[in-house]
């Protein structure tokens, strides 16, 4: 699905010799690559504030504790999704309300989310899932209406653009409250093991977040509130310092591998191809195909057998994970989340796909698909 050995041989002495140097200098924890990848990230987002953190799940984690969002409060986020979301919600003894996607474009669902407002919500999750930013606008304006937290989980989109009406642009998970980014290996922006960050444009917010980041301690050995113990390594800095200045080439290569995609499988009566939207640009996370009336477990078989691996993003939605089964909900309550779970199909994506490769997929899907 991903080919990070080849993407790494293209900046291998960088990556070597700044590794090398943390182990030199034995600055493991809080070296300076951290305080640099902090300003390299803030400037690329045009954000004030990057607390670098250890994953993606802790971001989230961190960014609900920041709010100070209490057990029985509600937190609205979409039923398609990878379970980090709801599961850091859970944690903190919320409430996850689940609502639908757009089963278009994979996300949130803002008239759903409208619906589901109670007097408990605070805070919206809006995922930008496969690379695409949700409709931050409209859900901004029903944040503002309501008096509700935007926490943004850009673990898929970093990069990303989102377009308002009038034209400007903003870097995904810099409109909200909060943005909640993950760098697992896999990632757009991936280091090699575990890393995370979290954005803000608030100044008090931000103190806090980095406190709560660094077990709830202002000066050392000072505690005034609970925290967690959430870094990131600065050989994973490193990497990000390497790999951050390619992420816009990586984003234009991911893009044509989609184009190709596109290209091949546009029309076809079996294969609905990812909807581009008009307020986001594509990071393409992940390339993923709508199926019509094919056997999905019999095409994924045959194409591990002609060496094409395809996975399913995500086969089971949230409300029928047995962790978060509630009597709030049953089956057949978000028809497009159930839908897709049933229909998606995500194609090899990556920085590295040459032509000849994607022709090999995009044939064997065809061949396969009649
Ligand atoms: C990967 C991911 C996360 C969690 O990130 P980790 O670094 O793996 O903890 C959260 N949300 C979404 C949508 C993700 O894809």
């Amino acid at each position: 699905m991903v080919d990070l050995k080849s993407q790494y041989e293209k900046i291998k002495s960088e990556i070597d010799s700044g590794i090398q140097e943390v182990i030199n200098t034995t600055a493991f924890i809080n070296g300076p690559a951290v305080k640099e990848f902090q300003a390299n990230l803030e400037k690329y987002l045009n954000v004030k504030h990057v607390i670098p953190c250890a994953n993606g799940t802790d971001a989230l984690q961190i960014a609900m504790m920041a709010l100070d969002l209490k057990p029985g409060d509600e937190v609205i986020t979409a039923s398609f999704t990878y379970v980090a979301t709801a599961e850091v919600i859970g944690l903190l003894g919320l409430t996850p309300v689940l609502v639908d996607v757009y089963p278009d474009t994979f996300d949130i669902d803002v008239e759903a989310i409208e619906k589901a407002i109670t007097p408990k919500t605070k805070a919206i999750v809006p995922v930008h899932l496969f690379g695409q930013c949700a409709n931050m606008e409209r859900i901004m304006t029903l944040a503002e209406k309501h008096n509700l937290f935007v926490i943004e989980d850009v673990a898929q989109a970093i990069g990303a653009d989102y377009i308002f009406t009038n034209g400007t642009k903003a870097k995904a998970g810099t409109i909200g409250t909060i943005g909640c980014t993950s760098f697992f290996p896999s990632k757009n922006l991936g280091c090699y093991g575990d890393g995370g960050a979290i954005y803000t444009n608030d100044e008090v917010l931000a103190k806090k977040l980095k406190m709560i980041a660094h077990h709830g301690q202002s000066v050392q050995y000072v505690h005034d509130v609970l925290g967690v113990n959430s870094r990131l390594d600065t050989i994973q800095a490193v990497v990000l310092n390497a790999k951050l200045k390619h992420l816009d080439k990586y984003a234009a290569a991911r893009n044509s591998a989609a184009s190709f995609y596109d290209k091949a499988f546009a029309n076809h009566p079996k294969l609905k191809i990812p909807t581009r939207v008009k307020h986001s640009n594509h990071v393409f996370h992940q390339y993923t195909l709508q199926l019509v009336n094919v056997d999905r477990t019999k095409l994924r078989e045959q194409l591990q057998e002609r060496g094409v691996p395809a996975m399913i993003y995500y086969p089971i939605p949230l409300h029928e994970q047995n962790a978060y089964k509630s009597n709030r909900y049953k089956s057949g309550d978000f028809p497009v989340t159930e839908k897709l779970c049933a229909c998606v199909l995500s194609l090899p994506m990556h920085t590295e796909l040459d032509e000849e490769t994607l022709n090999y997929i995009t044939t064997t899907v065809l061949e396969l698909v009649k």
